[in-house]
């Protein structure tokens, strides 16, 4: 099955300046910029796991295995150039599985100019495994980190939260171009993608960073979605409850300075909005004001692995 595969591969792939080298030999040969770093990250998705392949089309997982590393990269503000792509696929209809993965997985690659530059594909008796590694590379400015966030800098968001279990979930866009625009206009701190909830993912941030950060929950962009689910779960968790601990919304998390932070909500400078939802403070731990302004201690929810 593998040569029949490569074969109808190799066909689709187009060249791309940064791959020297690309599938057939042992390994492939990437030429990188020329400030010598880059940016690397993985996800592995299994059937069962990380979704039903009885009930999700085989394009959307493709596409969603690479989409979840290119969101990885935007949230470190740095380039997709290349991606590797493995599967181990399940013997039965092997062949015309791999091909429908890539046919979810190609146009986003062609979207974003990434280059499919490797991989492997195996069949076994077990259930489908896809892994995509994706290397970027970071803009003249460096890297994000999620480290780097001090306290009096504002939490800034793109786009909104809760309920994309609903579909976002498989048919998010990664926030590349906006984390691109974002780092090379205006100066920006720290950040990550918001993969496993809102509050959890804010919580880790601002742990990684040494300070603590305080939800202005009123601000929070809850998206249409939210509203469904709490509306067709009816178990008393309330939209915002969903925009706060719903996983895969795949949004940027940012800290950037106050007034640059201004700037941004002012200036709106992307397609989707730009949300200031509260700021870093010297306190640990994750806060909402309550009335009269004092502290109170949010539980951070979310998806733990
Ligand atoms: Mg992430």
């Amino acid at each position: 099955m593998e040569s029949d595969f490569l074969k109808w591969l190799s066909d689709r792939l187009a060249a791309h300046k940064s791959v020297a080298l690309g599938p057939g030999d042992d390994a492939a040969i990437l030429q990188l910029a020329a400030s010598g770093r880059c940016v690397v990250t993985t996800d592995l998705l299994t059937d069962g796991v990380d979704f039903r392949l009885s009930d999700v089309s085989p394009r959307r997982i493709g596409r969603k295995a690479l989409a979840v590393n290119l969101s990885d990269l935007a949230a470190m503000a740095a380039e997709p150039t290349a991606a590797f792509v493995s599967l181990a696929l399940p013997r039965d209809g092997a062949l015309q599985l791999a091909k429908e993965l890539y046919e979810g997985l190609l146009p986003l690659a062609d979207k974003y100019r990434v280059a499919i530059a490797g991989g492997d594909t195996n069949t076994w008796d077990g259930p489908l495994v896809i892994s995509v590694t994706a290397i970027g590379t970071p803009s003249a400015r460096g890297t994000l980190l999620r480290s780097d966030a001090r306290p009096g800098d504002r939490i800034l968001v793109t786009g909104c939260f809760g309920g994309s279990i609903l579909s976002k979930h498989f048919d998010f866009e990664p926030r590349v171009s906006e984390a691109m625009t974002l780092h090379k206009n205006y100066e920006l701190r720290a950040g990550m993608d918001v993969s496993d909830g809102l509050s959890l993912d804010l919580a880790r941030l601002a742990q990684a960073s040494g300070c603590g950060a305080v939800l202005d929950t009123s601000a929070i962009p809850i998206s249409p979605d939210a509203i469904k689910l709490s509306q067709q779960l009816a178990d008393g968790l309330s939209p915002l409850d969903h925009a706060l601990a719903d996983g895969e919304d795949f949004e940027l998390l940012l800290a950037a300075p106050s007034r640059e932070a201004k700037r941004i909500v002012r200036d709106q400078p992307l397609d989707v909005p730009v949300t200031m939802i509260g700021e870093f403070v010297e306190q640990p731990g994750l806060w909402t004001k309550g009335q009269g302004g004092n502290l109170q201690i949010l539980q951070p929810k979310g998806y733990e692995h």
